[in-house]
């Protein structure tokens, strides 16, 4: 049964966030609302399926960042009010880990009782930056990736002490270094400062590193129903060679290679690459191979070389993909193609272009990945003519 949330849903910050865009809908009108937007881009291709919701959709945020910074001398956290410097406070979300936005409270109390001070980013001096928490759902495993402006970090051993005397649930504690004047979270340097300095989590049948910087899926009950998904529209039966074409971490194609002949993973993210033949080794799988590079160029030259695969499984960024590799995806030519997509508009244009190459499509199935905010996921099966 879906939950029903009342409209507005008594969130202080709902305008000035401005995170959660269909909060004035009641859940069953936001999947109604994705519903329609999705047959709107999409049902020229064919029929749309039902969308799939979650049960209770509270609470499924497992990435939760804060920016830190003072206001009136007092030491503030939460998200930037849009398009602002200006930090709007959060102590808890109806849409984020509560573990995860409890410790972040406790970080502020700490850094003032710590004498340690938020990072400016006009003036560029101070030192905490942002919190970052990530917890693995199925695992419990949680990390902390406290973003400082610069390396030293005084009383790092007693803070880091005094945190998990008071959440011991947190399993490893990573320092990263961000003093650029950027809008991005994360720097470049990450120091391990308590435990392994990455964490695990589940989906399925196999388990996956998460490290500071990996891609991984931010609502890990509905990535089980979307990468179900994708593996059944996959129709794997064992004898099949798959690409998994902008691969992350390898998540899906560790998944399908439990069920088929070989995999093929092509990621841009070296690190991700690197997280993937990992990810591999831990779950004891051994016909799966990850390459670094663009998926268009590596798929291109996989055309040239004769190679031949039956079914490509894609998963790329908002902006969908790109003509060279929808042209050697069509010279390749796999029985199946299964289009996992964020962006209901560039997966619209990418169809248009492989209906012109040969294929048809035959099951759409839209997921709420996102609740209360205006995103919708699609899992789409395409088939050769
Ligand atoms: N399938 C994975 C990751 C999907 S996110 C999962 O479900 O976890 C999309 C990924 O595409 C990112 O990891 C990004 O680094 C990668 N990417 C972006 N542009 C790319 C390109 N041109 N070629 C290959 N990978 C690309």
């Amino acid at each position: 049964m879906a939950m029903k949330t009342a409209p507005g849903n008594g969130c202080p910050v709902y305008k000035k966030c401005g995170g959660c865009q269909l909060q004035n809908m009641t859940y069953e009108e936001q999947l109604h609302h994705k519903q329609v937007k999705v047959i709107r881009l999409l049902g020229k291709f064919g029929r749309v399926n039902q969308i799939l919701g979650m049960d209770v959709p509270l609470h499924y945020r497992c990435k939760v960042q804060a920016a830190f910074g003072r206001d009136r001398g007092q030491i503030v956290s939460g998200v930037y009010q849009s398009s602002t410097h200006k930090i709007v406070p959060i102590d808890s979300c109806m849409i984020e880990d509560e573990a995860a936005d409890a410790i972040i409270v406790t970080i502020r109390k700490l850094a003032k009782s710590f004498k340690i001070k938020p990072f400016d980013d006009v003036s560029m001096t101070g030192f905490l930056r942002h919190v970052l928490v990530r917890k693995g759902y199925y695992t419990g495993q949680i990390m902390v990736v406290l973003v400082t402006g610069s390396e030293p970090f005084p009383s790092c051993r007693s803070f880091i002490n005094a945190l998990v005397g008071r959440h011991p649930e947190i399993t490893t504690i990573v320092q990263n270094i961000n003093g650029k004047f950027t809008s991005l979270v994360l720097g470049e340097k990450n120091i391990v400062r308590y435990g392994q300095g990455y964490i695990e989590d589940s989906i399925l049948d196999c388990t996956f590193r998460i490290s500071p910087k990996s891609f991984y899926q931010v609502n890990p009950q509905m990535t089980t129903v979307l990468y179900g998904k994708a593996l059944e529209f996959m129709a794997l039966t064992g004898a099949e060679t798959v690409i998994d074409a902008y691969c992350g971490t390898g998540t899906i194609g560790l998944l399908a290679a439990r069920k088929a002949k070989r995999v093929i993973g092509v990621e841009l993210n070296p690190d991700a690459v690197r997280d993937a033949k990992w990810n591999a080794r831990r779950n004891g799988i051994e016909n799966a191979e990850f390459f670094p590079g663009d998926a268009g160029e590596f798929m291109t030259e996989m055309a040239a070389a004769g190679e031949q695969a039956d079914v490509v499984i894609m998963d790329p960024p908002r902006a969908g993909s790109d003509r060279r590799f929808l042209d050697s995806l069509a010279t390749l030519a796999p029985k199946r193609i299964v289009y996992v997509s964020c962006n209901p508009e560039t997966l619209a244009r990418d169809l248009k272009h492989l209906l012109l190459k040969g294929y048809r499509v035959n099951r759409i199935q839209p997921v709420d990945m996102f609740p209360h905010t205006e995103h919708v996921e699609s899992v789409v099966c395409l088939t050769r003519k």
